[in-house]
């Protein structure tokens, strides 16, 4: 999967969840986040993954041990840290 880009996808051969289950990395509840990204600690690539997930503005799951609401955080502090000066000063 590339997700239709011209990203990297070849740290995904090397991914822990390579061989979990799907909905373990798109849980329904707060403890369900806790036991992916406890997978994901593990992981080799997640700092590809979260890229991916980040650039490709996935919305549900936990990515490169973050989970929906930490990477909507990620991509806030990007949007921001690319506004000029001008449009952040009061
Ligand atoms: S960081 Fe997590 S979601 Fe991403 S490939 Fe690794 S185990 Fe899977």
């Amino acid at each position: 999967m590339n997700g239709g880009n011209n990203m990297d996808t070849t740290w995904m051969k090397q991914s822990t969840c390579a061989n979990s289950p799907a909905d373990v990395f798109f849980p329904s509840d707060g403890m369900g986040v806790i036991v992916a990204k406890a997978i994901c600690t593990n992981c080799p690539v997640t700092e590809p993954c979260l890229e991916y997930a980040l650039q490709n503005r996935v919305e549900h799951g936990v990515w490169g041990g973050c989970s929906e609401r930490q990477r909507r955080r990620i991509l806030k502090e990007r949007r921001q840290a690319r506004q000029p000066l001008s449009a952040t000063a009061a």
